[in-house]
């Protein structure tokens, strides 16, 4: 296990190890995710135990080798390498509230969600909790800025990648660390049903986001093979259990795909599903991709749906397309990096 992926308590039980007591975790702890530090040349660790530490154990890194930045706002999209030259991509939007980053927990995807470019090649890893970790603090501290929110939203299926997730979380939250609040991090997931009731009885009040993308199980289950596991009705029913327990509203995310899910009746049949949870629909436009490239609805047209959902009493909103000219969303900026096409994306570098 990496050192930076433990948690206090376990860096203190490791310390016998090296004959050393168990402040000397609480120092490493701090070492790692208070001053957002990987390399012990930069640290006053005790020179023996950070020799035998460096032989026996390991340590995570990430790296930003790109910035894309935004030149109508302030988003920046980001390519972030971690130690076995793997590639993962990021978000990072300015609000007024603060900043909201968006990360990556797995290197590729095996969802096979026939519009998104992350899993085109399959999963090929996992992330630790510490290459999470670091994609907040390399952020931070290249901007010298406070991240706020975090989402997962990038590469990969979060509960797919359960344990790992979990325990980035938990650190992210110790007070002692990054010190970010649950309700203050959103995981987004295609809907594995039995790993949303799993989360619920967490009982932590993590913001929970569902890829919903259509309303009836057969046209979903064509763009989203997960729905051949777990049907719109077993999603649904682990999100009431889950909003009852943490008391919290879920956010449907539905991209719209013209012609395919954005008519009248599509409004009617969300509405049915819906009724009787606390819930918020984030109506995202599609960004066609090479082996997708179904339409992206007008403006009007979106704005047409989002009155049809309104009238029937359901809560929507239109994602803020923030760094709109940065054209890249969820896998397309690693593909487009590993295929040696920078020049189609414009590059702050
Ligand atoms: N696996 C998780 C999180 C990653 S995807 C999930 O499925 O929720 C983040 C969001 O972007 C999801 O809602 C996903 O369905 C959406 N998305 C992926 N590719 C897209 C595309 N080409 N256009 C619009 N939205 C897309």
């Amino acid at each position: 296990m990496q050192l930076n992926s433990l948690t206090e308590e376990e860096l203190k039980e490791l310390m016998p190890k090296y004959n050393e007591k168990a402040f000397r975790g609480s120092q490493l702890f701090n070492f790692f995710h208070a001053q957002k530090k990987t390399d012990f040349s930069t640290g006053n660790l005790p020179k023996k135990l950070v020799e035998e530490l460096e032989k026996n154990e390991e340590i995570a890194s990430v790296k930003i080798i790109e910035e894309y930045a935004s030149k109508i706002d302030e988003t920046k999209k980001l390519l972030f390498e971690l130690g076995d030259e793997n590639i993962v991509e990021g978000v990072l939007m300015k609000y007024k509230h603060g900043y909201s980053q968006c990360i990556s927990t797995q290197v590729g995807c095996r969802m096979g969600c026939v519009f998104c470019a992350s899993t085109k090649g399959g999963l090929v890893r996992n992330l630790t909790p510490a290459e999470m970790l670091l994609q907040v603090y390399e952020v931070e501290k290249k901007y010298g800025i406070k991240v706020s929110n975090v989402i997962l939203m990038g590469s990969g299926e979060p509960l797919d990648n359960y344990d790992n997730v979990l325990k980035f979380l938990r650190l992210l939250h110790d007070e002692k660390g990054h010190n970010t609040s649950y309700r203050n991090m959103t995981i987004s997931t295609c809907g594995i049903a039995d790993k949303i009731i799993q989360l619920a009885d967490e009982n932590l009040p993590i913001t929970l986001a569902i890829s919903l993308h259509n309303t009836n199980n057969i046209s979903r289950g064509k763009i989203m093979p997960i729905n051949r596991k777990y049907k719109i009705e077993d999603v649904i029913s682990a999100c009431k259990y889950y909003s009852e327990k943490n008391s919290s509203r879920i956010t449907f995310e539905y991209t719209l795909i013209h012609g395919q899910n954005d008519n009248e009746s599509n409004a009617l049949e969300l509405k049915r599903i819906l009724s009787g949870l606390n819930s918020h629909i984030n109506l995202i436009p599609l960004n066609p991709i090479e082996e997708y490239d179904e339409k992206k609805p007008e403006k009007f047209q979106i704005e047409n749906f989002k009155k049809n959902l309104e009238k029937l009493g359901l809560n929507a909103t239109i994602r803020r397309e923030l760094g709109s000219d940065i054209d890249a969303s969820c896998g397309q900026l690693r593909r487009k990096y590993k295929r040696g096409v920078n020049s189609e994306i414009c590059s702050s570098n």
